[in-house]
């Protein structure tokens, strides 16, 4: 489902800063319906190569691969709509402050420019699969942590993505909260066979919800293998 090709990324340098290498020689293959981690400390590379999946940014060498689709050869109005195959989560949520739960999740479908009438099955039925149908005329700033996620789940899941990113999802949770959340994923992972990609620094999420896993430092993948494999004990 994701492929990444002999991935090589540097930042040019900028003023007062040398360029960056973020990501060399990174291979990587996960295939569809799969829940794959990849753990690192900060500075690994592990956003770098989550915006070079869905586009964000491209690389300096090698080739990117989304559902059968080379992602490194689009341009930006083909690219917009591979996009659609692919929803994201973020460490702090963000939902559009202005708006309720509600209108959050009708968002993404509003630009790609769905019927009303598909907008509010579609909604009701999403805010129903994460717990949240008493919450739709709430504002972000009145949920709790957990509920915030949920709605960012909902709404990257709006316009049926194959692939799900997971940008330090639960970091900003307490681990009760976090149980929950990574709970909810892999029940939707299993309900609907999406891919989950996730990048974390904490172990205890890739313990608890990954299938496979890639271990990353200085921008290289020097681990890779089922979770069993790469954590097992000596
Ligand atoms: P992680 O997500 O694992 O913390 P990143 O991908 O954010 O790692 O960063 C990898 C390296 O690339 C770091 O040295 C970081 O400083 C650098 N980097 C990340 N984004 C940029 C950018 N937009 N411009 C320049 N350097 C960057
Ligand atoms: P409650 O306050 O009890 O949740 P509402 O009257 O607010 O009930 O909502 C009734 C229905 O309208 C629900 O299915 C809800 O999801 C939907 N809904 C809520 N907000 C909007 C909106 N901005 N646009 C369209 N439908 C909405």
């Amino acid at each position: 489902m994701i492929q990444l090709k002999d991935i090589g990324k540097t930042y040019p340098p900028r003023q007062g800063f040398d360029g960056v290498t973020a990501l060399e020689g990174v291979n990587l293959t996960i295939e569809k319906g799969d829940i794959f981690g990849i753990i690192g400390r900060s500075g690994a590379g592990k956003s770098t190569l989550l915006r070079l999946v869905n586009g964000l940014e491209s690389p300096t060498s090698g080739q990117v691969w989304v559902d059968g689709e080379e992602i490194t050869r689009l341009e930006e109005r083909d690219l917009r709509f591979a996009r659609q195959k692919i929803g994201m989560i973020f460490q702090h949520f963000n939902l559009l402050w202005s708006r309720t739960v509600w209108e959050n999740v009708a968002f993404p479908l509003e630009v790609a420019g769905k019927s009303k009438t598909e907008i509010k099955r579609k909604v009701d039925g999403l805010l129903e699969r994460v717990g949240l149908t008493d919450r739709a005329n709430a504002y972000p700033s009145q949920l709790s942590g957990g509920q915030k996620q949920r709605v960012g789940i909902a709404r990257a899941l709006a316009n049926d993505p194959k692939v799900l990113l997971c940008d330090e999802a639960t970091s900003a949770l307490d681990p009760e909260t976090t149980t929950s959340i990574l709970k909810l994923l892999k029940e939707i992972n299993r309900e609907t066979g999406i891919t989950l990609l996730l990048i974390t620094h904490e172990m205890s999420v890739v313990r608890s919800i990954c299938h496979r896993v890639a271990v990353m430092e200085e921008g290289r993948v020097i681990e890779k293998g089922t979770v069993k494999e790469v954590f097992r004990n000596p």
